[in-house]
């Protein structure tokens, strides 16, 4: 990856400040998924380190994680697993609860969603406080399978999620 191309990139991610709520500078992606050559090489930038890795499944997490998580599984000859918000998954699921700003959140997948001794990517947007990505990556591992890795497009490094997933390989393409 060029600089020439994150920078691109970077001026395509727009900050909104105080969205959701007060306090936090909300990274919206969608001017960058609509610029066509952007998302094919952001798309290409999250697969590439996982390329010769033999990955058996992506797991995109809910929502903005399924829009990417998608396309690198197909780049990786992958399968598609998604994690998702809870009740919203129809068949028996594995649940973990993790902690928000203010809150407690659930995260669910398919209990047969992968595999014994799979090897999966977690795929999300942004990574912040790193819980939603652990919360994924404790889901996958409970199923048995391996984190092959962990690749967002965004990292919000002043808030040090990468801690959370000591032991995990991490790629992100941006970083504020
Ligand atoms: P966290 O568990 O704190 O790492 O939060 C990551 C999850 O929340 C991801 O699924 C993101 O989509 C979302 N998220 C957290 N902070 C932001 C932000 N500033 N802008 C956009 N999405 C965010």
């Amino acid at each position: 990856m060029t600089d020439e191309a994150r920078e691109r990139w970077k001026q395509t991610i727009r900050t909104i400040n105080d969205f959701p709520k007060p306090g936090i500078d909300f990274k919206d992606i969608t001017p960058l998924l609509a610029d066509a050559r952007a998302l094919r090489e952001v798309v290409d930038e999250m697969a590439q380190p996982y390329s010769s890795m033999h990955i058996d499944s992506v797991c995109g997490i809910e929502a903005r994680g399924f829009i990417l998580a998608a396309p690198v599984a197909l780049k990786l000859g992958a399968g598609f697993a998604p994690i998702r918000k809870h009740g919203k998954l129809p068949y028996r699921s594995e649940a973990a609860c993790y902690q928000l700003e203010y809150a407690e959140a659930v995260l669910e997948i398919h209990a047969d969603a992968v595999s014994s001794g799979d090897r999966v990517l977690i795929v999300d947007d942004v990574l912040a406080t790193g819980g939603t990505a652990r919360a994924a990556a404790d889901l996958v591992q409970r199923l048995g399978a391996t984190v092959s890795g962990v690749t967002c497009l965004i990292e919000l490094s002043f808030l040090d999620g990468k801690t959370k997933l000591k032991g995990l390989d991490t790629h992100f393409l941006i970083t504020y």
